[in-house]
């Protein structure tokens, strides 16, 4: 994987409310993922704020975020649940990765990036947390986020409402400590060589510049926890630093094609909303087609480039007769077209 291709990450929000109030809606839901998308991509609207000292080390990290559209049973879905429950502040206990206690249990981890927006605290004075990605994820490995810091609010909490609680979490779930590391302190660093050393934390909206530890800190980066309206960054290391985490843990997570992100894509819907799955495959391959007719043909070639196959567009492909390997399968319809990696297994 050469470390600058475009990876897209599949999500499932799972929405667990107690009152309608906590049962944010799919506009706010898809704001938010809106938001997310920007900021990983470097096209937020407030990158003019970061100071010059800094710009040459703010990164587009190339990972971008879609709601799944197929589900773990191959079934169409929105990357939406929704599930009402009667335990209060169920982010603070391990119910809400439980759908036997009251919570929903998480899609498999490999495959899928889990967020569940829900109460943690009554007060409302925690807004979220990460459990880091693992190569083996543990049943609440994904990241939980208080419904009232989720999406971009106009009112309310408003230091915290403008969705960047799920960058700053994103950032834990790929690897990213806090800018001014695990600990306080000028010793204490956060492994990333281009953010400064920064002796701690900063709240609310500093004015620029800030110094500690003998340099001008970064307290507009993304993971540290000004508000939302003053952090606009990360950097080429954190960068890095989250596309191996995400190359080294979750090598099934951006190859399988799972959703396509509406707002960089070019194709067309009807490209957009075809899916292949199960992929990786054992040989038995079934398309979703959305609105495209059956009239296209598809081809399907090896890495070498050799044509293996020409034929007309079908639900179900077999590709049980190629040897285990990667493959490329383009769909053409008219002046577009839409390759999908697949992976065939023994
Ligand atoms: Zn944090």
């Amino acid at each position: 994987m050469d470390n600058d291709s475009l990876v897209t990450i599949p999500i499932v929000i799972h929405v667990i409310f107690g009152d309608e109030d906590q049962n944010v809606d799919d506009e706010r839901l898809l704001g938010q993922i809106r938001r997310l998308n920007e900021d990983f991509r470097r096209l937020n609207p407030d990158t003019a704020l970061t100071p010059a000292l800094f710009k040459d080390v703010a990164a587009d990290t190339k990972v971008e975020f879609c709601l799944a559209e197929i589900d773990p049973w191959s079934e169409s879905t929105k990357g939406i649940t929704r599930t009402q429950t009667f335990v209060n502040e169920i982010g603070l206990t391990q119910r809400y990765w439980q759908s036997a206690l009251g919570g929903q249990d998480a899609w498999d981890q490999n495959r899928y990036l889990n967020i569940w927006v829900c109460e943690i605290v009554e007060d409302g004075s925690i807004a979220g947390f990460a459990e880091a990605a693992k190569m083996e994820p543990a049943g609440a490995e994904g990241i939980v986020i208080d419904y009232r810091y989720f999406g971009i609010l106009t009112s309310g909490m408003s230091s915290f409402g403008g969705g960047r609680t799920l960058t700053h979490e994103t950032g834990h779930w790929l690897g990213l400590s806090h800018i001014w590391g695990v600990e306080t302190g000028c010793a204490i660093d956060d492994g990333i060589e281009d953010t400064p050393l920064q002796l701690d934390r900063y709240r609310g909206c500093p004015t620029y510049p800030q110094q500690s530890c003998g340099s001008e800190d970064m307290f507009m980066n993304f993971m540290d926890l000004t508000d939302d309206a003053c952090m606009n960054l990360f950097t080429e290391g954190q960068k890095e630093r989250m596309r191996r985490v995400l190359f080294t843990f979750k090598p099934n997570l951006w190859i399988q094609d799972l959703c396509e992100n509406p707002t960089t894509s070019s194709l067309s819907p009807d490209l957009q909303r075809m899916h292949l799955f199960p992929n990786p495959t054992r040989g038995h391959l079934r398309i979703s087609l959305g609105n495209l007719t059956l009239n296209h043909r598809i081809q399907i070639r090896n890495l070498q480039g050799q044509m293996l196959s020409y034929r007309q567009l079908d639900e179900g492909i077999s590709i049980s007769d190629f040897p285990p390997g990667l493959y490329l399968l383009t769909l053409e319809t008219g002046d577009q077209s839409k390759t999908f990696k697949i992976i065939k297994t023994d």
